[in-house]
C-alpha cells in the first residue's frame, strides 16, 4: 500500500443522487478538518471537476444538511469524463487546485471513473452511495434504506385502495440491474409476485398463477412489484386484466424513490464511511473503496473492489414466494 502525505482533499458526489449523500459530505468535511486536512467541495461531480467548480468547505458549510435528501454539492453525469482525455483533464484540474486526493461519493459508474483516476496516479477513496445497493464490494450502500422505506410507504397506500376496490396493482420500483429494492419491498409490502432482473420470469407462471391461486383462496386484492426495466409495467397489467378479468392499476414510483430525508441507517452508514475515508487519507492511504461488511466499515483495494460481485439472497426470494401464498 503506497503512502503519501495528503493535506488538501476534494470531495464530490457523482451519478444518481441518493439520500444520505449529504451526511457523507458532512462527515468527510468535519472528519477531514478534525484530522487537519483542508477540504474542498467539487460541484456537479466529474463535470464540475473538469470545469474547476471547486471551493473550500468549512465546518459551517455542512451545517443543517445531515437531514436533507439529495446532495448540496449537486451531481451530474459527465460524458466527457467517460473518455481517457476527460479523465486526464480531471487529473490536470485537480493539480491546478493542488488537490492531493479525491473522495468520490457515488455508484458503480462513479467508481469506474475513480478507478481511471487512480490508474493515472490520482489518489482516490470511494464511498458507495446508490439507492440500488448494487455495489459488489459493499453489503450496504448509502440511500438504500431510505429508498426502501419510501417504497414500503407507497405500497402500503396503494394496498389500502387496492383492498377497497378489490383490485390488482402493479407497482414499478427502481433497480434496473438489481432487484434489492423490489425483493425486499415485495416482502415488506406483502406482494403476491415480484419481478427482478436477477431471475427470468414468465407472466403466466410467476404472476397470473399466484394471483389466481390467491383469488381462489378468497383474496380480492393483489400487489405485483416490477423492477424498472425488467418487465413492461403497462403490458403486465394488461395481461393480468385480460387473462384474469381482475381490475388492474399501475403505479410507477419513479424519482420519489431517490429523494427524501435519509433514515437513521443511511445517516449513520454515511457518517461512518465518510469518517473512514478521511481517516485513511490522513494516514496517507489511498486507492481504496470504503465499504460496509455487516455492521462494520472496512476498506478494500480499489481494483479488487471494482471486480467484486454480490448475489441477491436466494433465501429472500424463496421466502417472499412462500409468504405470498394465501
Ligand atoms: P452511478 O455512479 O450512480 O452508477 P453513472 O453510471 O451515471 O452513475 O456514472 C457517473 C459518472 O461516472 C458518469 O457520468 C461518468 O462521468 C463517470 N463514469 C462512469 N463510467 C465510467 C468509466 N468507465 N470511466 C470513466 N468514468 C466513468
Amino acid at each position: 500500500m503506497e503512502k503519501k502525505e495528503f493535506k488538501r482533499i476534494g470531495v464530490l458526489t457523482s451519478g444518481g443522487d441518493a439520500p444520505g449523500m449529504n451526511a457523507a459530505i458532512r462527515a468527510v468535511v468535519r472528519s477531514g478538518l478534525y484530522h487537519g486536512l483542508q477540504v474542498f467541495g467539487i460541484r456537479r461531480g466529474y463535470e464540475g471537476l473538469l470545469e474547476g467548480e471547486i471551493t473550500e468547505m468549512g465546518n459551517h458549510s455542512v451545517s443543517n444538511i445531515i437531514n436533507r435528501g439529495g446532495t448540496v454539492l449537486l451531481t451530474a453525469r459527465s460524458v466527457e469524463f467517460n473518455t481517457p482525455e476527460g479523465v486526464a483533464r480531471g487529473k490536470a484540474m485537480a493539480e491546478i487546485f493542488r488537490l492531493d486526493a479525491l473522495v468520490i461519493i457515488g455508484g458503480d459508474g462513479s467508481f469506474r471513473g475513480a478507478g481511471d483516476l487512480h490508474r493515472l496516479g490520482v489518489p482516490v477513496v470511494g464511498i458507495p452511495a446508490t439507492i440500488d445497493n448494487d455495489i459488489g464490494c459493499s453489503d450496504y450502500t448509502i440511500g438504500y434504506d431510505t429508498a426502501m422505506n419510501t417504497v414500503k410507504e407507497a405500497i402500503d397506500r396503494i394496498k389500502d385502495t387496492a383492498y377497497s376496490h378489490e383490485r390488482c396493482s402493479v407497482v414499478e420500483v427502481m433497480g434496473r440491474n438489481a432487484g434489492y429494492i423490489a425483493v425486499n419491498c415485495g416482502i415488506a409490502g406483502g406482494a403476491e409476485a415480484c419481478i427482478i432482473p436477477e431471475k427470468e420470469f414468465d407472466v403466466g407462471e410467476d404472476i397470473i398463477k399466484p394471483i389466481l391461486s390467491c383469488r381462489n383462496a378468497g383474496k380480492h386484492h393483489y400487489i405485483v412489484i416490477n423492477a424498472e426495466g425488467v418487465g413492461k409495467t403497462m403490458e403486465i397489467a394488461e395481461e393480468i386484466r385480460s387473462k384474469t378479468g381482475i381490475s388492474t392499476t399501475t403505479t410507477i414510483l419513479g424519482h420519489q424513490q431517490r429523494g427524501g430525508s435519509p433514515t437513521v441507517r443511511d445517516r449513520v452508514a454515511a457518517s461512518l464511511m465518510g469518517a473512514k475515508a478521511t481517516e485513511l487519507l490522513s494516514q496517507g492511504i489511498s486507492g481504496r473503496i470504503v465499504a460496509m461488511r455487516g455492521e462494520s466499515v472496512i476498506d478494500l483495494d480499489i481494483e479488487e473492489a471494482l471486480n467484486m460481485k454480490k448475489e441477491i439472497s436466494e433465501d429472500l426470494i424463496r421466502t417472499g414466494k412462500i409468504l405470498s401464498l394465501y
